[in-house]
């Protein structure tokens, strides 16, 4: 497979912050970015080369983007496939559609880990109130009606505790398309970020601890303290997800814990992932560093830990009072501040994140949420 060198143009389709991060990543290994999405000034598109901001439905436009570029990628996995055939017409699109495909519809991919022998909750399919009824005899409650497409961070999901939620979880599904999923009475929620090269070669930033407030990640701690049992599992089965689906890429695989130590597959994201951003700081080659070379058909980097780590994410919700108190968190020495260049703040949106390290990380998670802490300290 020819590789795709440093020089060459690499396109984004996608604009948001994993776009931004990976642009930076490439522009320091001497290449060119061009980002494609319907928004302009966008986090990706301020560090590129080039900014398209088009409809992914303008096949054209995307035509005229692909033709610019060595090598098509994405920070957004929601591209409907004629946008992906686009731009597979001038070069490689990596990863390939058939990831996009499956991780795009939780059905597809339940389907797709059940049918591989990876762990999956109980799922049924949910296209009417029957098909509801029928799946709440079998899964029983407590459960969890999900739209089967287009989910992130929790939307378009109700759980069902008792069988007189069944009405309002149908309502909510809003005549889309749905899943009820077993609820996993899990003790915590771990991930693993990988990638494969066009080699087949595998590489894994280990198995990390990941806290949510109200469905959205709020802290990361690298690595997590689980037993080296648990971590071996987590990852055999990132890997064996991986080679199934064929992925040149990264891909960040979501399990939910149980207190006997049985991993459950959430979701998976074929992309590099919010619970990987610690590893622009805390490794030899970061979650976007290694995208860019399992895209460009480059060695893969090594992957080692430099310091125990952990991430906060910054929302939306930090500014209600005016702009945080960047000073109060840069007081902390060990801890790196990353903006999206996002200009309106709103609440539960990602605006930027803080990486923390320490000599443990229970520590680095604790300096963490503290520096965070200190950004609206003076507001109160
Ligand atoms: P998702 O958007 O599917 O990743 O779900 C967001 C969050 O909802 C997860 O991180 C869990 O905290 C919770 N959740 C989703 N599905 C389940 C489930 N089947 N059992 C338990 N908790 C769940």
């Amino acid at each position: 497979m020819k590789s795709i060198l440093p020089g060459a143009t690499v396109g984004v389709l996608g604009s948001g912050q994993l776009g931004r991060m990976f642009a930076i990543a490439a522009r320091r290994m001497g290449y060119r970015v061009h980002t494609y999405s319907s928004k302009s000034d966008t986090p990706t598109g301020q560090l590129c080369d080039r900014e398209v901001c088009a409809s992914y439905d303008d096949l054209d436009a995307v035509r005229d983007f692909a033709r610019g570029v060595d090598v098509v990628t994405f920070e957004f996995e929601n591209v409907p496939a004629a946008t992906v055939e686009a731009c597979a017409e001038f070069g490689p699109v990596r990863p390939g559609w058939n990831v996009l495909y499956v991780a795009q519809n939780r059905l597809r991919e339940k389907t797709f880990l059940s049918q591989n022998g990876f762990p999956v909750a109980p799922f049924r399919v949910v296209n009417s109130r029957d098909d509801l009824e029928n799946a709440l005899r079998e899964i029983g409650t407590p459960s969890v009606l999900k739209t089967a497409g287009f989910g992130y961070d929790g939307k378009g999901q109700t759980k069902i505790n008792a069988a007189a939620d069944a009405e309002n979880a149908w309502a909510n599904l809003g005549g889309q398309e749905g899943v009820l999923e077993g609820w996993i009475p899990f003790e915590r929620e771990v991930s693993v970020v990988a990638a494969r090269g066009v080699d087949g070669t595998f590489a894994h930033f280990g198995v990390v601890e990941n806290e949510h407030a109200n469905h959205i990640l709020d802290v990361t701690i690298a690595p997590a303290n689980i037993s080296s049992k648990i971590a071996v599992d987590a990852i055999e089965i990132t890997r064996g997800v991986l080679e199934k689906l064929d992925v040149v890429g990264v891909l960040c695989v979501e399990f939910f814990l149980k207190a006997d130590g049985e991993l459950i597959i959430n979701e998976l994201a074929p992309r590099p992932h919010n619970s990987g951003h610690w590893t622009f700081d805390a490794c030899v080659t970061s979650q976007f560093e290694q995208q860019l070379r399992a895209v460009c058909a480059l060695p893969l980097g090594s992957t080692e830990q430099i310091r125990p780590a952990a991430m906060s994410n910054l929302l939306g919700d930090l500014w209600q009072d005016g702009e945080p108190d960047w000073e109060a968190a840069l007081r902390f020495p060990d801890v790196k501040l990353h903006l999206y260049g996002k200009s309106r703040a709103v609440p539960g949106r990602k605006m930027g994140h803080l990486t923390a390290f320490a000599n443990t990380p229970q520590e680095a998670a604790d300096i963490a949420r503290k520096a965070r802490a200190a950004l609206t300290k003076n507001q109160q």
